[in-house]
């Protein structure tokens, strides 16, 4: 059988509902070989999962889920084995944590006028210094008893376009692709197909991040849908980039389940030696 690689996961380091050594635990319950630790604009969570892994065999691949914004709309770029210490990655990333936060305090107060949740309610669940996310407030909503599961805060309450929604600021792809690309990292689009193929990425844009860098396109993901997917294969051909596979599990937050997609080791390894920033951590 091959080696389960999933190079895409969330602890509450950010808005994962598991901590770290937890991701860990069930990694090596779901018989992963490699797992690689994503949390959203943050690498404070590596030290924790190398220290689970220690002396478990399995193979831990730091990286980062870095938030970007394109016309608009949110686009998601993993960085795998970035250098956790590069000054202008760490600028860019702390900014985003700042404004994820103000922005979901102001979600919150919208969210007041209507329901009885404070943004004391989201501090005291969100794990101390979590990257702050939409998902702990429905998680406070789902607590209170207002929603069922994230699924339906995401539906019914925190949508893009709905009433409470805010956004907030990111940089875009191509500045996030050149910082992670100076932080001797490795960038994938992370499921870049979800919108399906009427929004899916131009040739030409893609073809601009591929000059800054961009090194692959994470194809198999449950929220791709198949028609963009077909589309971003062939592009994917043209422009030498690898193709990824992974769950993008956040433990209890969402029905994403380990190993679920995996990525070739063939791929794994061109990543890993793409990579001057971090070494994986073999434990
Ligand atoms: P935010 O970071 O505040 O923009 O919220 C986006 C995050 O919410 C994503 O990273 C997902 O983890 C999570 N998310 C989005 N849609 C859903 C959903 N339908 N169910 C559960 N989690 C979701
Ligand atoms: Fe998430
Ligand atoms: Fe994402
Ligand atoms: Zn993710």
């Amino acid at each position: 059988m091959p080696e389960l690689i999933d190079l895409h996961t969330h602890s509450r380091v950010s808005d994962g509902t598991e901590t770290p050594t937890e991701v860990i635990q069930a990694a090596i319950k779901s018989g992963l070989g490699t797992i690689a630790l994503t949390d959203h604009d943050t690498t404070d969570g590596w030290a924790e999962a190398f220290e689970a892994a220690e002396g478990t065999g399995v193979q831990v691949i730091p990286g980062m889920e870095f938030s970007t914004r394109w016309e608009g709309k949110s686009i998601h770029l993993l960085a795998y084995l970035i250098d956790p210490e590069n000054l202008d990655l760490r600028a860019e990333t702390l900014r985003i944590r700042e404004e994820r936060s103000r922005r979901a305090e102001t979600i919150v107060d919208k969210l007041a006028n209507d329901f009885e949740i404070s943004w004391r309610d989201v501090l005291d669940h969100a794990g101390e210094g979590a990257t702050i996310g939409r998902p702990h407030i429905a998680d406070v909503l789902i607590a209170k008893g207002i929603v069922e599961d994230r699924g339906q805060a995401f539906h019914e309450i925190l949508r893009p376009g709905g009433h409470y929604y805010v956004p907030h600021y990111a940089p875009d792809p191509l500045r996030a692709i050149q910082l992670v690309v100076a932080a001797g990292g490795v960038p994938v689009l992370a499921h870049p197909a979800t919108r399906g193929v009427g929004q899916v990425i131009s040739k030409q844009n893609l073809a601009h991040l591929v000059d800054a860098g961009l090194f692959g396109l994470e194809l198999k993901h449950r929220e791709n849908q198949a028609d963009a997917v077909a589309v971003l294969e062939d592009y994917a051909k043209y422009f030498g980039l690898v193709s990824t596979g992974s769950s993008d599990y956040h433990g209890a937050g969402k029905p994403n389940r380990l190993g679920e997609n995996s990525t070739d080791s063939k791929v794994l390894e061109r990543i890993i030696a793409a990579a001057t920033g971090s070494s994986p951590f073999q434990g």
